[in-house]
């Protein structure tokens, strides 16, 4: 079968040759029919200081995908061939604490597809029975390669009830305009989604009901006034792993306020942790997205009128996935989705 593959160091991704996978007593063998490309993708095309310690090579990458069962292992009997899926692609392990008390997205020893394991950007996939999540027919295979960063965006956004509340969300990339269209979905108040970039704000505001600011030329204060916030925004979500959008957020909420952070700094930055404490503010880290509840959420929300189709911005045959890759990395994109069929 096609995959995409990185051979060993060095930049770029082949798409070529491999064996079909095998699966084992409790797999399904899924056909891809569509993939994400994702910003941990991006790294691993790149091969960074994160990519070269953790990805070992070859390996298939990608973990955002949408496809059909086409092999049932032995002892699986709750699924079957032919049904629509996507799945979660963190493999968790069952004998942590976390794992057996059911936080399986809390668990130590996860293990994710096409970072540690072979992934989705290939014709098939293997995945554990248990991490399939089948799809309805009213979420088609575009919408289903992307359930894994939409679960991102709706686990933070989810983190505080945001009904009747203000919200700042700090990095315009798809997963903060995803999390932009959750919280207006959900009954926030005003939603403010921040950036530096204009094509990204410009997305956020066609994706969902929210004010866009660029901080580079706009004063986050002057919209704060126009929109009548007394004292400051209620939750923030942080997004974007930028030193100066935390401080902007920390600054811009209020007594009491609650953030949940989902970008990741690169390396250790400084924090006001002064101002963090006598503004009694709590501070919530996000990963990845809760096994099963996310899952669930997300999808009676698409069910119920979320709509967040237009992030995705550029759609391509895996064969031309090397423009799918350019695409993410000129940072004027949403959503890239490749067709493997
Ligand atoms: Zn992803």
């Amino acid at each position: 079968m096609k995959a995409l593959v990185k051979e060993g160091p060095g930049e770029g991704l082949d798409l070529r040759d491999v064996s079909e996978p095998e699966i084992g007593p409790d797999d399904v063998l899924i056909k891809v029919h569509k993939t994400g490309i994702c910003g941990t993708d991006i790294h691993i095309w790149n091969w960074d200081a994160w990519a070269a310690r953790t990805v070992p090579t070859p390996l298939v990458t990608g973990h955002e995908f949408a496809g059909e069962i086409v092999a049932l292992g032995r002892d699986v009997t709750d699924l079957h061939v032919g049904q629509r899926v996507s799945g979660e692609g963190h493999l968790i392990g069952k004998t942590s604490r976390q794992s057996r008390s059911g936080r399986f997205h809390l668990d130590p020893e996860t293990r994710g597809i096409g970072v540690n394991e072979p992934g989705s950007f290939a014709e098939y996939l293997r995945l554990p029975a248990f991490n399939a999540v089948p799809l309805p027919d009213t979420i088609d295979d575009e919408i289903g390669a992307i359930l894994d960063p939409l679960g991102n965006a709706v686990h933070t956004a989810l983190s505080f009830d945001l009904i009747g509340e203000d919200v700042l969300i700090t990095g315009a990339g798809p997963i903060g305009i995803m999390a932009a269209a959750v919280a207006r979905h959900v009954g926030a108040r005003h939603v403010v989604i921040t950036d530096v970039n204009p094509l990204r704000l410009d997305l956020a505001a066609q994706v969902a009901d929210v004010t866009p600011v660029n901080v580079a030329t706009e004063d986050l204060k002057d919209v704060m006034s126009r929109l009548h916030m007394v004292q400051g925004f209620d939750v923030g979500l942080e997004m974007s792993g930028s030193q100066a959008a935390l401080d902007q957020m920390v600054e811009s909420l209020v007594m009491g306020g609650r953030i949940a952070l989902l970008g990741i700094p690169p390396g250790k930055s400084p924090v006001d942790w002064s101002r963090i404490v006598l503004k009694a503010l709590t501070i919530k880290g996000v990963y990845g997205r809760e096994i099963f509840e996310t899952w669930y959420k997300m999808i009676a929300m698409l069910e119920n009128g979320l709509d967040v189709r237009k992030v995705i911005t550029h759609r391509f045959k895996a064969a031309d996935y090397r423009q799918g890759f350019e695409a993410m990395l000129s940072g004027q994109s949403g959503k890239v989705v490749l067709d493997w069929t």
